[in-house]
């Protein structure tokens, strides 16, 4: 590992620090250099959303995720990334209890959200779903109005009182309103590719979740329609703590204010995921601690 710049992590840095107007967290951490799964970073974040302990994913007892323990801090950007079937996708779901509806699923470990452990016998896994809210690749929006894409949630859970303000606020925070408020009553799945995208952002939000998990939010999108969302993610930053999952490196290193680095070892002859690194975004794309970082991160691999 050396000082000097790397041209993909130049270009990279210099995205992050056009970042601009939010407070960069490198500037207030003075925590010593130090990443890993155990990572130090982990221990400066001292009230987190997510407090994951240990966790580790099998699939029909096959092994998919070895055991990962770190914090994802409140009201900030978390990445995951790292190369195909390094097992983001399913340590995001393990995050709101996705991973209960996938028959074979276990997940072992502990995983607290503002320190109670949502995987508790009497915890309601709709609640969690409710506080965590999830946003998935491909847009799915339900075979109705725009309308009511956004007041299905809230109808499902009783929260109808000022339905009307509920539906416009999630719209205006999604940044949709202007397009649609127009047209509530056409269906969502009439809006083009990125609007589907935020109409989904805004269903997500009608529940007044304080986590958005976004898996490949913008992997069937186009680059503006990709952008319109990055930007959407940073205005919803401050309000929400949001976790994405990206192979998109440029992505990760232009909205995310960290950054968990997955990749995949052989146990047994079995491939399962690992988390290898978890640092500051601007820290995981120039100073990478771990080799296979580097190279995941410089493109050679992944
Ligand atoms: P990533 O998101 O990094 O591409 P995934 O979490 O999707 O990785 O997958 C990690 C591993 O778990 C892979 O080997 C994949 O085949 C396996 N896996 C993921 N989802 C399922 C599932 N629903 N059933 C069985 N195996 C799965």
């Amino acid at each position: 590992m050396t000082d000097a710049p790397k041209t993909t992590a130049d270009t990279q840095v210099d995205t992050v620090d056009a970042r601009s107007t939010r407070p960069d967290p490198a500037a207030h951490d003075t925590s010593p250099r130090l990443v890993g799964a155990d990572s130090e970073l982990s221990a400066t974040i001292t009230d987190p959303v997510f407090e994951v302990t240990d966790v580790a994913v099998s699939y029909s007892g096959t092994p998919a995720l070895k055991e990962v323990s770190l914090r994802v801090p409140k009201h900030e950007i978390t990445a995951l990334i790292g190369p195909s079937g390094c097992g983001k996708s399913t340590m995001l779901r393990s995050l709101n209890r996705m991973n209960d509806l996938i028959d074979g699923c276990e997940v072992t470990g502990s995983i607290t959200y503002h320190g109670e452990n949502i995987y508790a016998e009497d915890v309601d896994p709709a609640e969690v779903r409710r506080r965590i809210g999830m946003v998935f690749q491909k847009p799915n929006p339900f075979a109705i109005s725009i309308y009511d894409n956004v007041a299905f949630g809230p109808r499902l859970h009783g929260m109808t009182k000022n339905l009307d303000d509920r539906v416009e606020r999630s719209l205006r925070s999604a940044a949709l309103w202007d397009e649609v408020k127009d047209k509530l009553g056409q269906p969502g799945v009439a809006l083009s590719g990125g609007q589907q995208q935020r109409l989904c952002i805004a269903r997500a939000i009608a529940l007044e979740p304080d986590v958005i998990l976004m898996d490949e939010p913008c992997s069937a999108l186009d680059p503006i329609a990709t952008l319109a969302i990055e930007d959407l993610m940073r205005e919803l930053r401050g309000d929400y703590s949001i976790v994405i999952v990206t192979h998109n490196m440029q992505q990760a290193a232009r909205v995310s204010d960290r950054t968990a680095f997955f990749s995949v070892d052989m146990d047994n002859g079995v491939r399962v995921g690992e988390l290898v690194e978890y640092d500051l975004t601007q820290r995981v794309f120039t100073q990478a601690s771990d080799d296979r970082t580097e190279a995941y991160i410089t493109g050679r691999f992944g």
